[in-house]
C-alpha cells in the first residue's frame, strides 16, 4: 500500500496549510491565505484472503520498502474513488497475484488508532492458474494452513484476517 501523505496546500487556492495553534474542534489544517478548513479523511484501502481449490491461501512477499519490506501481505492496496469495494479487492489480485478470483464474502473491516487508513477485508476463491509476481512484490507463494509464516506477516492486520479466516481465535494481546 502507498504511503499516506499529509497534505500541505490548499485545495481551493494553494495557500499553505497551518495547523491550528489550539485544539478548537473545528478541522485539523486551515488555509493561511483564503482560511478554508481541511479535513482529513480516512484512506480506504482493500486485501483480500485469496484461497486456491486445494484451500490453501496466496500471500505476497512485500517489494516497497516500508516497515512491511521482505515480509508476507495479503493482495490488496487502494480503492479509487468511485470504485466498488469487491471490484477493487479483485483488481488488486488480478493485478498482484494474476489470478482471477470469486468474492466470498466480507471478513472483516480493520482500524487503528494513529492510523489513517481503514482496511475492508474479503475472502475470495481464485480459478486455478500460475502465480505471477508484479512489480510490488519480491516472491509470491500459496500456504497450506499449517505453513502460515506468522512470524513474518508484513502488518498486524495480516495475521488478525489470516487467523480470522481460517477459523483461528485472536490473538492475545501483549500486556
Ligand atoms: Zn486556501
Amino acid at each position: 500500500m502507498a504511503r499516506v501523505f499529509t497534505p500541505r496546500y490548499c485545495a481551493a487556492c494553494g495557500g499553505q496549510l497551518l495547523a491550528p495553534l489550539a485544539a478548537s474542534g473545528g478541522p485539523p489544517l486551515v488555509c493561511g491565505r483564503c482560511g478554508l478548513g481541511s479535513y482529513l479523511d480516512p484512506k480506504l484501502a482493500v486485501a483480500t484472503v485469496l484461497f486456491l481449490p486445494d484451500q490453501s491461501v496466496v500471500l505476497l512477499r512485500r517489494a516497497q520498502r516500508d516497515q512491511a519490506f521482505g515480509r508476507w501481505i495479503l493482495p490488496g492496496g487502494h480503492v479509487d474513488r468511485g470504485e466498488e469495494l469487491p471490484s477493487a479487492a479483485l483488481r488488486e489480485v488480478a493485478e498482484e497475484t494474476g489470478l482471477t478470483a470469486c468474492v466470498q464474502g466480507l471478513l472483516g473491516v480493520y482500524s487503528y488508532p494513529g492510523n489513517p487508513l481503514v482496511l475492508v477485508v474479503y475472502t475470495a476463491l481464485a480459478q486455478p492458474g500460475p502465480l505471477l509476481t508484479s512489480r510490488e512484490s519480491l516472491e509470491i507463494r500459496a500456504f497450506g494452513h499449517q505453513e502460515i509464516p506468522w512470524d513474518e506477516l508484513g502488518y498486524l492486520s495480516t495475521g488478525q484476517a489470516l487467523r480470522q479466516a481460517l477459523g483461528l481465535p485472536p490473538e492475545p494481546v501483549a500486556p
